[in-house]
């Protein structure tokens, strides 16, 4: 199993915070628009921020306090939905910029919530389990208490350094304390699969970062523009974080004909123009506990180098502030797949525009997990495992299609010819089919709707995908009637 990986320090220094590095962007977009001030004004603004500090009890006995956060950015849909991670560099500015980018996401996918982020300001690897579990559970506590989770209100999925254990954690104890026991395993998703979670959430975010770069490769003129051939087969790609959603994102580049030439951890960075196998690098990574020294392959001892390799496709998929003023100009990778939230700067955005790079922009392109978040909160507040009550029907509906061709046709068919066909056409779609497909359709819809918003407004791709959410964020406002 892939492990979350704690790769460099967010680092915006001097181009500006994290949060006013979004509204930058935001605001180059919001020129392509012609809302008042005051709407534009509302939808950049962060709602509420609950900021909170309390105890931990260490194992050897000592106190400790942790700094903790939740912010929504957006009421304008509810509930407000958004990761929570542990990680040193937490701050308010952080959650608070997540948090925005997760509003404008939900809206590029069309997932109705609002946006949101939680933070524990943690490097979990200094804690153990059970210290992890008291303070994951002491924080949905205080969440509860000031109404900050709940199934229509505030819905925390997995982000950096978190995963399905901790949100089990989170929903037993908003279980124990909610008054709503009928709904309460949707206040929380990317949940194990025996306690409500969906099939397919955990490599949702990696699975729709696969199906973006392959849309994208997949316009063979944009492709020309960048002197690369189409489709994806033989492309390529440098990844940096190996943590899940890098991990599966490799994964699934790699089966889709893609080679990769480069992979970088926190420890270091490996390179092999010749391709390297993404299994045998995770088995090499748990037996030495390093990247580096990988049969065949050429070390990076820094890391952060390995985003300057020569490829097609570089996928940033750790923190933010990775791509800065600083080392933009020597990126060579023509097509950049945001698979982390912020890996660029705003500054540095531009750097690589003018460079002719293609980005495709975080907000559409690992939209995949909360789309998939989305499909395991219909599932539990429908109480039913998505596909239950069709799935047979599917099956039989098929097989009585086959029976009357059969029957039309006049033709009997050797049996074992018709039981192949029977086992080929005959099945119904179980969870793991449905969401999938729930997921290629919404990423491959969201790709061609931000591509030709840019083709109409002569634009780069994420500012076409602030021009996608800024619209419709506004339309709800104007449709409650705060803006006419
Ligand atoms: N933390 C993920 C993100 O940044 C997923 C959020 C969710 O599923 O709610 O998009």
């Amino acid at each position: 199993m892939p492990t979350a990986t704690n790769t460099a320090h967010t680092h915006h220094g001097s181009e500006g915070s994290f949060f006013d590095q979004v509204n930058m962007m935001f605001d180059k977009a919001a020129v392509h628009t012609d809302f008042s001030p005051g709407l534009l004004n509302q939808i950049k603004i962060c709602n509420s921020v609950y900021h909170m500090e309390f105890p931990l009890v260490r194992d050897n006995g000592e106190i400790e306090v942790i700094q903790a956060f939740r912010a929504e950015h957006s009421h304008h849909k509810q509930p407000t939905k958004g990761g929570i991670r542990y990680a040193d560099a937490v701050n308010e500015d952080e959650v608070m910029a997540l948090a925005a980018l997760m509003t404008y996401k939900c809206a590029v996918v069309d997932v109705p919530f609002g946006g949101a982020k939680g933070g524990i300001k943690i490097n979990r690897r200094n804690y153990s389990e059970r210290e992890l579990e008291r303070i994951t559970r002491r924080y949905t506590f205080e969440l509860a208490r000031k109404n900050f989770i709940g199934p229509g209100v505030d819905v925390p999925a997995p982000d950096y350094g978190t995963g399905a254990r901790e949100m089990a954690w989170i929903l037993d104890t908003y279980s124990s304390v909610t008054d709503n026991p009928l709904d309460a395993l949707a206040c929380v998703t990317g949940k194990p699969v025996g306690q409500g979670g969906v099939r397919g959430r955990t490599e949702a975010t990696g699975r729709g970062v696969f199906y973006g770069i392959r849309e994208a490769c997949n316009h063979a003129e944009d492709m020309q523009a960048l002197g690369l051939a189409p489709g994806l087969e033989g492309k390529t790609v440098v990844i940096q974080g190996l943590g899940n959603v890098g991990y599966h994102a490799a994964n699934f580049l790699q089966e889709g004909g893609a080679v990769l030439v480069g992979l970088a951890e926190y420890e270091g960075a490996i390179y092999n123009p010749q391709g390297l196998d993404l299994e045998a690098v995770m088995t090499h990574r748990r037996q030495t506990e390093s990247i580096l020294d990988f049969p065949g392959a050429q070390n990076i001892p820094n890391s952060a180098a390995a985003l300057e390799l020569e490829c097609d496709i570089l996928v940033p998929a750790a923190l933010e502030g990775q791509i800065r003023t600083d080392n933009a100009p020597r990126i060579q990778a023509k097509v950049i797949g945001e698979a982390a939230n912020g890996p660029v700067t705003a500054a540095a955005d531009t750097v690589l525009n003018e460079k002719g790079a293609l980005i495709i922009p975080d907000m559409y392109l690992n939209a995949g997990g909360v789309t998939v978040s989305y499909f395991e909160w219909l599932r539990n507040l429908s109480h039913v495992r998505h596909g239950r009550m069709s799935r047979r029907f599917e099956e039989h509906s098929a097989r009585r299609i086959l029976q009357a061709v059969e029957m039309l046709t006049e033709k009997r068919f050797a049996a074992d010819r018709f039981a192949k066909v029977v086992s080929d056409v005959a099945f119904g779609a179980s969870e793991a089919d449905l969401v999938n497909s729930g997921l290629e359709d919404t990423m491959v819809g969201a790709y061609n709707e931000i591509r030709e918003l840019g083709k109409q407004h002569n634009t780069d791709l994420r500012t076409a995908a602030f021009v996608s959410s800024i619209k419709k964020v506004a339309a709800s406002y104007q449709q409650m009637g705060i803006f006419p």
